[in-house]
């Protein structure tokens, strides 16, 4: 199996996992952009959102319960919803991913989105969105 996400999936490489339903997985993206930066992916294997006409919508109640969870746990404002398809649009994990990418108040909305912070500790981070 060659596929990154399917790998994980599978449970071959770990993950920070954060949610998992029977269609879905969630969990922290290794470099992430803001804290709690979180990938929804599906069990399945999915290119992209393009390829496949039902995938995105068997993953969207796993985004809703993510999007709750980690503003629940993390106290975020907003969240940015974001994927990315094809090679031009930057996709380079060719398994289907939503990023949720957590906002807080006051940090510069929209065009602020993809100047990550600097600093993430992925264990604290999973850490707070874990307990229980
Ligand atoms: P994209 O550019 O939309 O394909 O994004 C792929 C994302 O996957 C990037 O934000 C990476 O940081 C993230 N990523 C790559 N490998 C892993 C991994 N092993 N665990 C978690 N996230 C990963």
């Amino acid at each position: 199996m060659t596929c990154l996400f399917c790998r994980i999936v599978a449970g071959e490489i770990p993950a920070k996992q954060v949610y998992a339903d029977d269609v879905a997985l969630a969990f922290l993206d290794i470099n992430p952009w803001h804290r709690g930066h979180t990938l929804v992916i599906p069990r399945r294997h999915v290119t992209d959102v393009v390829s496949d006409q039902a995938a995105l919508a068997e993953i969207a109640p796993a985004i809703q319960a993510t999007a709750e969870l980690l503003i629940g746990r993390l106290g975020a404002d907003g969240i940015n919803l974001l994927s990315n398809n094809g090679a031009a649009a930057g996709q380079e994990v060719f398994h289907l991913h939503v990023h949720l990418i957590p906002r807080f108040a006051a940090t510069g909305g929209f065009a602020a989105m993809a100047a990550p912070d600097s600093d993430i500790d992925l264990d604290e981070v999973y850490q707070q969105i874990s307990r229980s």
